[in-house]
């Protein structure tokens, strides 16, 4: 029975007798880390505010930008269990490097204290 709903609340619960997740058992998005999952919807979620960015699997910083544009690579390297290249491994906080640069698009990664 792994595909009951587990909350109740904040979901409709419309008697169809077509199951309403149909597409999830492929789908590689459940291997994500959930707080990575959280980190890409908001980078700023943190109590504090402060700017997250992704560590992957094998080190490198990912900006959250990348994790949402490329969430299917993520998605597919968590389900895989890549060693390197996509496999986000957890969100982290910027708190004070100045020269911390996205591993993909080269942009730098907002920090909460070496701003300016
Ligand atoms: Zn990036």
């Amino acid at each position: 029975m792994s595909g009951q709903l587990k909350t109740t609340e904040g979901r409709t619960m419309m008697r169809t007798c077509k199951p309403r997740y149909r597409d999830t058992r492929d789908c590689p998005q459940r291997y994500v880390p959930v707080e990575v999952r959280e980190a890409i919807r908001d980078k700023y979620a943190w109590p504090g505010g402060y700017p997250l960015y992704i560590v992957m699997s094998d080190g490198e910083a990912l900006c959250v930008d990348c994790g949402k544009k490329e969430y299917r690579q993520l998605a597919e390297a968590s389900r895989d269990k890549d060693s390197f290249g996509w496999r986000p491994a957890a969100p982290a906080i910027n708190y004070e490097e100045p020269d911390l640069y996205c591993c993909h698009c080269g942009e730098r990664i907002e920090s909460a204290y070496a701003e300016d």
